[in-house]
């Protein structure tokens, strides 16, 4: 029977295969995207869940979150989130597009 300490042991070691693997992608992702100085990042409102993932790896503060309301009556929250690019201080670097989950960012052209 499997003992506690190898079932952690074998989480731990699927963890890491799972990490390097997805920073792989990342990297590739990140070659692919448009950047720079001729490029800006860009939010679709309708795919952004407001999770402020952006914001947080955005080292430059050119993310800010706006309150919008619900869309819909079945859920009883006053406002919503949504993140917008504040394109002046944007200096292309494409961190935000990778830690979106939803995929509501892209790189466009400045
Ligand atoms: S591309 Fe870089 S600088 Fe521009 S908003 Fe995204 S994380 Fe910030
Ligand atoms: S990471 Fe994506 S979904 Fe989350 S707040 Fe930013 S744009 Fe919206």
């Amino acid at each position: 029977m499997t003992s506690s300490d190898e079932l952690r042991l074998r989480r731990e070691k699927e963890a890491k295969r799972i990490r390097a693997s997805l920073n792989r992608q990342r990297g590739i992702q990140h070659a692919s995207l448009k950047g720079g100085e001729s490029a800006v990042a860009f939010v679709k409102e309708q795919l952004c869940i407001g999770c402020d993932q952006c914001t947080i790896v955005c080292d430059d503060d050119a993310i800010e979150v706006y309150k919008v309301a619900m869309r819909s009556p079945l859920i009883q929250v006053e406002t919503n989130q949504k993140a917008k690019i504040v394109r002046q201080d944007c200096t292309g670097c494409r961190l935000c597009v990778l830690a979106c989950p939803t995929d509501a960012i892209s790189m466009i052209d400045r």
